[in-house]
């Protein structure tokens, strides 16, 4: 069946019995278990550039000073 290449996000093409994940315009050929950590890693600095978004304007809050008595 057709999903998106990962690579290239034309189409790929997943095995019936989802062993390979193969895109004749990339080359791209990896197994399935492949493709899904694939997309998660991408996925996830995807995240990554959010999440630095969202915590930059909070900055460092400072810590507690009570210790210096
Ligand atoms: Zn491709």
């Amino acid at each position: 069946m057709k999903i998106k290449c990962p690579k290239c996000k034309k189409d790929a093409e997943l095995a019936m019995d989802y062993s390979a994940v193969k895109c004749s315009s990339c080359d791209l050929d990896m197994s399935y278990g492949e493709y899904v950590k694939f997309v998660a890693h991408n996925e996830a600095i995807y995240s990554d550039i959010l999440g630095d978004y969202a915590t930059g304007a909070e900055g460092h809050t400072a810590g507690s000073l009570d210790e210096w008595d």
